[in-house]
């Protein structure tokens, strides 16, 4: 087991013993926000026939070389006509948007620029027709055999219009890991339940809850234990069923932090434990039974960071999505932090535009206990372990959140 190592070491050693990627199939509808987990390559041209692009009349650009020129109405084509005439040569056909341009059209002139004599059947046209004008070509969008869509994708609205025009009603998509969640500490109370003397509620399982199910996993169980070794025993027990586990609390160096020997007896496999960071120090990671369990230390934004910096990364990668670092975006530190050399530290930050830079300061006070300060934040500035100082005007990296509808 590794001790006290660097930030960047401690994200490499987890995303490195991670399990890949499972093959999921999903219904088209609930494919939102999934991960895609192969290429989509098109069966079929998009769209797949020449149609019109507007309401007007099909014809033979030649039959229309100026604006003036009348020609006989031989019919109508709506969309989704599947027999449409051919266009003879000197007539025009009325055409609707998608629908097929009949065998002998070459160009489309719309109802706009055409007078249309009800009576005798005609049509004058008041512009030229050019090949090809306002006629969508068969495979315009998407060529068959082209890839429409990357593995690896995080699903979008879009994504899904793609997905339903190519005829996938079923997606394949990365097994989302199932992660519990489980919280130790005597002191901890539900939020529903009155503060007793010594109490304080318990904040980290739904903050954790939620950041599982914004990072593309879904939240097995919560499991709360009291800081006894048979009940986190029987915490962890019951959680292990899950893909991952997350562990909040008990991971220290205090008499009653016994959730790593525990974890140890059962059978882990413990890679790092403590790693050169502020907040989240105490940090362990191992496997067990090859399942990923972060440790995190249960001070609410200690175990809130830890999970940006370690589980969400953990859960991108365990989910194949290409993006699996955070962006980071460049800022500018608007009020000195204070700094501790040998340490990265993450400080909850506010961002703002000030002129063409993103300025960034302290959200509030700093503290592992401070919650607030972490509910005004936007995002995490990065503060790197060789920094003596970070003094204002100091180039950071910000890591912004990600939204909560992500
Ligand atoms: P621990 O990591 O167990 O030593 O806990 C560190 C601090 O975080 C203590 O002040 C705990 O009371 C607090 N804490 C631990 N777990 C939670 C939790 N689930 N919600 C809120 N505070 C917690
Ligand atoms: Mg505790």
């Amino acid at each position: 087991m590794k001790t006290f190592i660097s930030f960047p070491e401690a994200r490499d050693i987890v995303l490195k013993r991670l399990p890949g990627p499972r093959e999921d199939q999903t219904d088209l509808d609930k494919a939102l926000g999934q991960t895609l987990i192969r290429p989509i390559v098109a069966k079929d041209a998009i769209p797949p026939f020449d149609n019109s692009a507007m309401d007007g009349f099909a014809v033979r650009a030649q039959d229309v070389p100026a604006a003036g020129v009348r020609l006989p109405l031989a019919g109508e084509i709506p969309a989704g006509c599947a027999d449409a005439p051919a266009l003879a040569a000197g007539a025009c056909l009325r055409i609707m948007t998608g629908a097929p341009l009949p065998k002998g059209a070459d160009a489309v002139l719309p109802v706009e620029v055409a007078e249309i004599h009800a009576a005798n059947q005609a049509v004058t046209f008041l512009q030229a027709a050019t090949p090809g004008k306002h006629v969508r070509p068969a495979g315009q969008d998407i060529r068959r055999g082209d890839t429409a869509l990357e593995a690896g994708k995080t699903l979008a609205p879009a994504d899904l219009a793609v997905l339903a025009a190519l005829g996938y009603a079923r997606v394949p998509v990365a097994h989302a890991p199932s992660v519990s969640v489980v919280t130790t500490g005597n002191e901890l109370v539900a939020p529903s339940e009155p503060l007793r003397p010594g109490a304080i509620r318990n904040a980290n399982a739904p903050m954790l809850a939620a950041q599982i199910a914004t990072a593309g996993g879904r939240v097995h169980g919560h499991f709360h234990a009291r800081d006894a070794r048979t009940d986190v025993r029987r915490a962890l027990e019951a959680a292990r069923e899950a893909d991952m586990m997350v562990v909040s609390g008990g991971v220290s160096v205090g008499a009653y932090d016994i959730v790593k020997e525990v974890l140890e007896e059962m059978g882990l496999a413990m890679l790092f434990w403590r790693v050169r960071q502020r907040p989240g120090k105490p940090l362990a990671f191992g496997l067990l039974e090859d399942k990923p369990v972060f440790g995190l230390p249960g001070n609410p934004v200690s175990s809130a960071i830890c999970f940006e910096a370690y589980v969400r990364p953990a859960l991108a990668r365990m989910l194949g999505r290409r993006q699996v670092l955070p962006r980071l975006e460049p800022a500018v530190l608007d009020k000195p932090i204070a700094k501790k050399e040998g340490l990265h530290q993450f400080v909850p930050g506010r961002a703002w535009r000030k002129g063409s830079l993103c300025a960034v300061a302290a959200a509030g006070p700093q503290g592992s206990h401070i919650v607030s300060s972490l509910a005004r934040a936007d995002g995490l500035i990065h503060l790197e372990e060789s920094l003596g100082e970070a003094p204002a005007g100091l180039s950071v990296p910000f890591e912004r959140f990600v939204s909560p509808r992500a």
